[in-house]
Formats: structure tokens, C-alpha cells, sequence
């Protein structure tokens, strides 16, 4: 790990267009700011529909931002024009949460892999890449006979192996996970996140990890961000999000963790959060999470809570922690 912010995003907007709505807009990330360092694991955590695939997806470029800046060290990539993302595309990749429908079921696993070479102007076809394939195959946990097979002829576990073979192959530096355990057996899923520390240790690699609930995330992240509706509520290290989550949306979360354990799970203080997410067309007035919060008071309703350290680098936006 080192001290340098290897990702900062700051003030990020990204609105889409309604079909149909002439002035209507999704809001679906409003003034989110944070950073991650070099080395490090940012967890993203929030329900569907919070903003934080399309935080991801705004970083690596597949959106662009309708304003603010996300800098990959020194440069802010927020405007670049597509012809001057080519040197950060190969510096940064995503694994999506289903590998089935993010790897071309046509394609053989040799040709998949081999994908990010070519558009990277590496080798010029697959085979020439046939050698560095296996060894990343090796890596993952597969097997130079797993090359010429296709996607369908794997399990979940193992095609999610392949997509990860696919980002390291061009060896990036950043990589964004988007859910990439949620679609797998629990048996498997340990087994993927063993994985991605592996290689976050072995290639000091850095991680946006994102999952909808804190406990996808407790063995992954060095830091963790709560969103909801488009906002970031709370962040602040790992440990601190587990011990002392503030935010009663992070309360929320957290009571939403099942417990193995039936007596343990009856005596339960915290209430899962009731209610449904509003409209991110027309989000609510004050606190978005006011029509939710069970602490919500009159401010709260009009007055919309700055994202704030309350000390140890731990912010929350809640009205709560005014003073
Ligand atoms: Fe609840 Fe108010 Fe805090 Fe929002 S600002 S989370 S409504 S207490």
C-alpha cells in the first residue's frame, strides 16, 4: 500500500435522459467525491439503484460524467475524448457480476482472453498470445485444456475465473469489480475472493469492489462508502464501518446482514430499513433518505446534509452529527 491516491473523484454528476420526458433526468450520482490509494480496496455498498455501478462505469469511461473530475493519478480522465482513453484503458478493467453475459458464448476461452491484447495492439491474434493465455489460465486456477472451450461448457465459479483471467492479461493497475460474487454459490464465493487478494498483494493492484450488502464487502475492502439514492452517506475504513457504522442508513444495512446464529439473530437490536427507494428522477427534498430514516427530523426534510468527518476520516452526510 502506498500514500498516493491512485483514484480521485470529485463533485461527480452523471444524469441520464428520460425517453419521452423532454427536462426529466435520472440522478443517478449526485456530487459523489472520494479516493482510493494506491494498493488499496475501496468497498461500494448500497441497494440496486444507489448510484454505485454507475460510479464505476463513469471511472473506467463506459459513462461520461456529466460533470465534476475523476483523476487515475495525475490526470483528470472526467473529459477526455475517446482517442486520448486508450492509454488508461489498459490500465484499467472491470469484472462484471455475470460472467455469462459479459463473455461472448461464441468465443473460445483462448479468444476471450486474448480479446484485451488485440484491442490493445499487443499481438495481433490469439494465437501468439497462446503462452502468456496459459500462464494467466494457471493463475486463476485453470488449465492450458481449458483453452479451447467455450463459455457454457464452465461453471459460474469458473467463468468468473475466466473474466478475471481476461483483466489481468493486459496487467492493470486499477479494477473495478462490479458485484462479482453476488451470482455465485457461497461455497464459491470465497473462493473468488481469495482470488482478487491474491493478485491485489502479488501485483499491487488497486480495487472499487462493489456488492448491495457490508457483508460482501468486510473481508475485501481497506475502506468502505455507504450510497443511497445517488448520494454517498457514509465512508470511513473498514473496521470502523463494521464497529461504529453512524449513518442510520449504514444501521439499516447492517441489520439486513443475516446472522447464522437464530437466538443471537431474535436479540437483534437494529431494524432493517423499511420502504421502498424513491424515484431517482425526482429524488426527495432535504435528506434523500428522510422518507426512510426512522430518526428523521424537520431539517432533515429541507436541508440536505454535507458529507462530513466527525473525526478519524469518518464521514457521514446526516443531520445527526451537525455539531
Ligand atoms: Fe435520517 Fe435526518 Fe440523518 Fe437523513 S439527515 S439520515 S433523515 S437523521
Amino acid at each position: 500500500m502506498s500514500d498516493i491516491n491512485l483514484i480521485s473523484v470529485n463533485n461527480l454528476v452523471k444524469h441520464f435522459p428520460v425517453p419521452g420526458r423532454h427536462n426529466a433526468r435520472v440522478h443517478a450520482v449526485d456530487d459523489v467525491s472520494f479516493s482510493i490509494k494506491r494498493g488499496e480496496t475501496l468497498g461500494l455498498v448500497g441497494e440496486s439503484g444507489c448510484g454505485k455501478s454507475t460510479v464505476a462505469k463513469s471511472i473506467v469511461r463506459m459513462h461520461k460524467p456529466t460533470s465534476g473530475s475523476i483523476f487515475f493519478g495525475e490526470q483528470d480522465i472526467a473529459q477526455l475524448k475517446e482517442r486520448e482513453l486508450n492509454a488508461y484503458r489498459k490500465k484499467m478493467q472491470m469484472v462484471f457480476q455475470d460472467p455469462y453475459s459479459s463473455l461472448n458464448p461464441r468465443m473460445t476461452v483462448l479468444k476471450l482472453i486474448a480479446e484485451p491484447l488485440i484491442a490493445q495492439g499487443v499481438v495481433t491474434n490469439a494465437k501468439q498470445a497462446k503462452d502468456l493465455i496459459i500462464e494467466i489460465l494457471q493463475k486463476v486456477g485453470l488449465s492450458a485444456e481449458h483453452t479451447f472451450r467455450y463459455p457454457h461448457e464452465f461453471s459460474g465459479g469458473q467463468r468468473q475465473r475466466i473474466s478475471l483471467a481476461r483483466a489481468l492479461i493486459i496487467k492493470p493497475e486499477f479494477i473495478v469489480c462490479d458485484e462479482p460474487i453476488s451470482a455465485l454459490d457461497v461455497s464459491i464465493q470465497a473462493q473468488v475472493i481469495n482470488l482478487l487478494q491474491e493478485f491485489k498483494y502479488e501485483r499491487s493492484l488497486t480495487y472499487l469492489f462493489i456488492a448491495h450488502d457490508l457483508s460482501m464487502v468486510r473481508y475485501v475492502s481497506d475502506h468502505v462508502g455507504v450510497m443511497y439514492l445517488g448520494r454517498m452517506m457514509e465512508i470511513c475504513d473498514s473496521e470502523q464501518i463494521y464497529k461504529t457504522p453512524l449513518h442510520p442508513y449504514t444501521l439499516g444495512l447492517h441489520a439486513a446482514i443475516p446472522i447464522p446464529d437464530p437466538v443471537a439473530a431474535m436479540s437483534k437490536k437494529q431494524s432493517a430499513i423499511e420502504g421502498d427507494i424513491p424515484s431517482p428522477i425526482s429524488p426527495p427534498q432535504g435528506c434523500r433518505f428522510h422518507t426512510r430514516c426512522t430518526q428523521c427530523m424537520n431539517i432533515c426534510r429541507s436541508e440536505e446534509p454535507e458529507l462530513k468527518d466527525v473525526g478519524n476520516n469518518h464521514l457521514v452526510a446526516c443531520h445527526l452529527f451537525d455539531n
